[in-house]
């Protein structure tokens, strides 16, 4: 995870908080949905700071918050947040395309059939 994010997900790197890492860790097929998430919550919070953006149990986590008052809460920015994290369990996590979960060597995750193929046939290598 230390290759260079493209332009469209500079301005989330740039909204990461102090003491925070500056990574985005999802794989490179969310990157659009990511880049799609920030120019709505961009809209809707001009001031957004982000947390954490992972990929957890074949999902993105999103961790942001509206404002950097703490405790800020914004309905609208919530929900977008949601939405992304619900469209990304339905989306290659490598490559983009429509995709489901599928559970390999115990590891959750989201993926069109062919990624899917491919990471079982890596793992069964000896
Ligand atoms: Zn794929």
């Amino acid at each position: 995870m230390t290759e260079e994010h493209p332009a469209e997900l500079q301005s989330i790197i740039k909204r990461i908080a102090p003491g925070w890492p500056e990574l985005l860790e999802v794989g490179v097929g969310w990157y659009p949905l990511l880049a799609k998430l920030d120019r709505k919550l961009s809209h809707i919070a001009p001031h957004y700071v982000v947390q954490q953006v992972k990929s957890k149990y074949g999902a993105l986590c999103f961790y942001a918050d509206p404002s950097a008052e703490p405790a800020s809460f914004d309905i609208a920015f919530t929900d977008a947040i949601r939405a992304a994290e619900w469209e990304s369990t339905e989306t290659c996590e490598e490559c983009g395309a429509p995709a489901r979960q599928y559970v390999i060597r115990m590891w959750l995750s989201t993926l069109c059939a062919r990624h899917a193929a491919e990471a079982r046939g890596r793992h069964s290598a000896p």
